[in-house]
C-alpha cells in the first residue's frame, strides 16, 4: 500500500447534502463534512482532502508500510521513528525568539533564521500536510560539549541521513516528503551564506529553525522531555519528514 488519504465510503454513507463531500473516520466510524462536492455511487473515493487536517483525520498509512518505514529509518542510523499528525506539531513564536537572540547561527546559516521559512510559512505548510514522520537520534552529551570534531560529524550524519530517508519516501510514492533535519546544516565548516549554497541538493531548513516547538510536540505524543545537564548524560535530536 502507498500513501494515500482515500477513504471508501458504501452507498448509504455516500448520500450526503448536495455539494458536501463525507470523509469517514475508520477507527470512530463517524463522518465529516469536508467541503467539496460528493458523488451519488455505490462508494466514493476522496483524495487529498482539502481541509485543515485535525485530530479527527486517522491515520491512513497500513501498519506494515509504517514498519518498513521505520525499518528504513533504522538502518540510516536513527534510533527511533514514529508517524504523527501534523495537527500534533507545536509551532510558537518564541523558538524564533531563541533563534534571534542567543545563537551564533543565526544570520550565518541557509538553514537557520532568516533564511529559513518563518512561523506564518511554517503553519500554511503544516497545513498542507496530515501526517509527518519524527526521528530520533541518541547521542552523547560529551560530544555535544567537549568535542566539536564529533559532534559535528554526528550532525552531518544526521543530517545526511533525514534526507536520504526523504529521497527513499519521495521513490515509494511520498512525492511531497521534505526533511526538517534537527540542529543546523554542518556539511561545510562555514556555511556559504548569503553567498549560493555549496550543496544546494541537501539545503533544507531545520526543525528548529522554522519555529516548531520539538519539546511540546514531543510531550504532546506522551514522552517524557528531559534537559540533559551533564556531560554523562545523553541526548535526543528530533529530526522531522513531512510526508502527505
Ligand atoms: S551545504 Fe554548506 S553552504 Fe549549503 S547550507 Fe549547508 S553549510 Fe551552508
Amino acid at each position: 500500500m502507498r500513501p494515500t488519504l482515500t477513504t471508501r465510503i458504501g452507498r448509504e454513507e455516500a448520500l450526503s447534502r448536495k455539494g458536501m463531500a463525507l470523509v469517514l473516520d475508520k477507527n470512530r466510524r463517524d463522518v465529516k463534512r469536508c467541503g467539496t462536492a460528493a458523488r451519488e455511487e455505490d462508494s466514493v473515493e476522496v483524495h487529498d482532502m482539502p481541509c485543515r487536517p485535525d485530530d479527527n483525520i486517522p491515520i491512513t498509512m497500513e501498519p506494515e508500510v509504517i514498519e518498513e518505514i521505520k525499518g528504513m529509518a533504522k538502518d540510516l542510523g536513527f534510533d527511533e521513528a514514529r508517524v504523527l499528525r501534523t495537527a500534533e506539531i507545536v509551532t510558537a513564536r518564541w523558538v524564533g525568539l531563541k533563534c534571534r537572540y542567543g545563537c551564533a547561527n543565526y544570520n550565518t546559516s541557509w538553514c537557520c533564521p532568516p533564511a529559513s521559512p518563518n512561523l506564518d510559512a511554517t503553519r500554511e505548510l503544516l497545513s498542507e500536510y496530515s501526517l509527518a514522520l519524527l526521528l530520533l537520534g541518541r547521542s552523547n552529551n560529551k560530544h555535544f560539549y567537549r568535542n566539536s570534531t564529533e559532534k559535528r560529524r554526528r550532525q552531518i550524519r544526521q543530517w545526511k541521513a533525514t534526507i536520504a530517508l526523504e529521497r527513499k519516501l519521495f521513490l515509494m510514492g511520498y512525492y511531497k516528503a521534505f526533511g526538517l533535519p534537527s540542529d543546523t546544516c554542518a556539511l561545510c565548516k562555514k556555511c556559504s551564506y548569503p553567498e549560493r549554497c555549496k550543496f544546494p541538493n541537501e539545503k533544507r531548513p531545520s526543525v528548529e529553525a522554522c519555529s516548531i516547538d520539538v519539546f511540546q510536540t514531543v510531550r504532546r505524543l506522551g514522552r517524557l522531555v528531559e534537559l540533559a545537564g551533564s556531560v554523562k548524560d545523553s541526548y535526543n535530536s528530533y529530526s522531522m519528514i513531512l510526508l502527505v
